[in-house]
């Protein structure tokens, strides 16, 4: 079969690899899209990544084409969406519903094995998920349902855990309408009665959040932060979920949270912001509770669907096939991608 792999860093190829041989708690899934994410790009760019010859892909959905002997409870053809956490399922935090940050199969400083960035993921033909990772999607269109599995759960995951400042009446700013930025866009509106400010150096980024709900659209230059503060008579939103995580947009992130906000940072940027325990030189507003987001839970899982089925949200993609995954990447890199990629083998 043909994937999509990293080769060694920095470089990406399109080549012939043996198609993935089942366990009897596996399933074999024909892939029908896989999304592109700037997680992607980060590793492929790592100096030292260490594992050549990886086929990329942690958003991936298809068609159920082979079961283990052991596998009951799904058929095959049937429309699946691998998720993205292979957590223990036995451990305290899993047990707990907090798979994203399992013991076991994590740990303190690591995150558990994700598909496409360490087991093989889904920019091929084929790829071999165990059954307990699967969620069926029932009519969605698994060409486009992929996204779902990160451009949804991530999202998803920080929005409910900021639901206590999401309230009718309550400011909310999403700073970067890409890959994630769009979905979560689509989850506060359908989820919260907040007023939502999109924020984007983007113009045609920005017609997107108009389309999907924001009240305020912001291009993002020097005067964002008063632009936000003018809006909120000078408090701040009450929410702010950073989508991109670089410097600028950190420093935008510290600059417009409200006093006992919600400040989450999502995206993988490496920006950061100095925390003073010291009151008196803070950074940020009295009771700003600040959580670095990873992932989701199978829960969170399950409601992104739910709302995809409803109709409430909904990935904007450009598809590619697969072999123009090369190319697809260069346009991820370029900003030039509106909503998600995704690979169609
Ligand atoms: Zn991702
Ligand atoms: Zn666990």
């Amino acid at each position: 079969m043909r994937a999509l792999q990293i080769v060694s860093a920095g470089v990406l190829e399109v080549r012939d690899v043996p198609v993935p041989e089942i366990g009897p708690d596996e399933v074999l899934v024909k892939v029908a899209g896989a999304g592109l994410c700037h997680s992607d790009v980060h590793v492929l760019h790592s100096p030292e990544w260490p594992l050549p010859n990886m086929t990329l892909g942690h958003e991936t959905a298809g068609h159920v084409a082979k079961l283990g002997n052991d596998v009951t409870g799904l058929a095959e053809g049937e429309a699946v969406l691998v998720y993205l956490v292979w957590a223990c399922g036995v451990c305290r935090p899993c047990i707990e519903g907090r798979d994203n940050v399992c013991i076991n199969a994590g740990g303190r400083d690591a995150m558990p094995p994700c598909p496409g960035l360490g087991p093989d993921g889904g920019m091929a033909e084929y790829i071999k998920v165990k059954a307990r990772y699967l969620e069926p999607l029932g009519d969605l269109d698994p060409v486009t349902a992929g996204p779902l599995a990160d451009a949804g759960l991530t999202p998803m995951h920080a929005i409910n855990g900021a639901r206590h400042r999401l309230t009718p009446g309550s400011t909310v700013a999403v700073i970067g309408v890409g890959g994630l930025g769009h979905m979560g866009l689509q989850i506060l509106k359908a989820t919260t009665g907040a007023r939502i400010i999109a924020i984007d150096s983007s113009e045609q980024k920005l017609e997107i959040a108009r389309e999907h709900g924001a009240d305020e659209t912001f291009l993002s230059d020097s005067d964002t932060a008063a632009k936000v503060l003018a809006l909120t008579d000078g408090y701040g939103a009450d929410a702010v979920f950073d989508f991109v995580g670089v410097q600028p947009t950190v420093d935008l992130a510290t600059k417009i949270i409200a006093p006992d906000g919600a400040l989450r940072f999502v995206g993988l940027g490496g920006g950061s912001f100095t925390y003073a325990a010291d009151s008196l030189t803070s950074t940020i507003p009295w009771g700003v509770d600040v959580r670095r987001s990873y992932g989701g839970t199978r829960s969170d899982q399950r409601q992104v669907i739910e709302l995809a089925k409803l109709g409430k949200i909904s990935v904007e993609t450009k598809q590619y096939s697969l072999e123009d995954g090369i190319q697809a990447f260069a346009d991820l890199e370029a900003g030039i991608v509106p909503g998600r990629a995704i690979l169609v083998p």
